[in-house]
């Protein structure tokens, strides 16, 4: 898997295969469906969603392997996350390429985010960290449910942030991988230059030579 270790290296990918251009959880989310070395989606079991986030930061070790065991004990409320969390993924797909087109937010995938939230119990708690104290939103549920709560947060965080009209999808043939373009000068237009970019550049290339 050199190809992986490249692209690890070049910030596009997590070890694990899942991309991570999309500069935030919400738009690597979106690009879930695609990972490295995987022919099927990427987020098509409940393991996978475990990897996803846990290579992501937003899952420790432990949790993860309790849950693990919640999915012996009950595959079928662990598949139904999944499932779940696969169909706000083609929604959120269809609001960023309305958005991309100029449309408005699309109101029923607003209610549904906002529905979605509505289930947890939080609170906010300060923690002392490696890199001093840092404010953190704890939620009560410890189910496989809970799964779902930093996408569907950091979703609504991106919603209501000026990171909706700068999400992007890659100009790359077949790529289609959104990023929100941070770009000093706004000109990015692929997933990343070691792949999309680069095979643009050769094309390019290739194309001024037969001329
Ligand atoms: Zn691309």
């Amino acid at each position: 898997m050199a190809k992986l270790g490249a692209l690890v290296r070049a910030g596009v990918a997590n070890t694990e295969g899942f991309y991570t251009l999309g500069g935030r959880l919400a738009i690597d989310f979106a690009n879930s469906h695609r990972r490295i070395g995987h022919d099927r989606d990427g987020l098509g079991s409940f393991e996978d969603l475990l990897s996803f986030l846990k290579s992501h930061g937003h899952l420790h070790e432990d949790e993860a392997s309790d849950l693990h065991m919640f999915l012996f004990q009950n595959p079928e409320r662990c598949h139904s996350v999944v499932e779940a969390l696969v169909g706000l993924r083609t929604k959120f797909h269809n609001v960023l390429t309305n958005s991309a087109g100029g449309w408005p937010i699309d109101l029923d995938f607003l209610n549904e985010i906002n529905q979605r939230l509505e289930a947890f119990k939080s609170h906010l708690k300060v923690e002392s960290t490696d890199e001093g104290m840092a404010l953190k939103t704890v939620i009560s549920e410890q189910g496989p449910e809970k799964l779902a709560y930093p996408i569907l947060k950091d979703i609504a965080d991106f919603l209501a942030s000026d990171h909706v009209e700068k999400t992007k999808s890659c100009a790359g043939d077949d790529c289609g991988l959104y990023f929100v373009n941070l770009s000093r000068n706004g000109r990015r237009r692929w997933c990343s230059m070691s792949t999309c970019g680069n095979r643009a550049k050769v094309n390019a290339y290739l194309k001024r030579q037969e001329a």
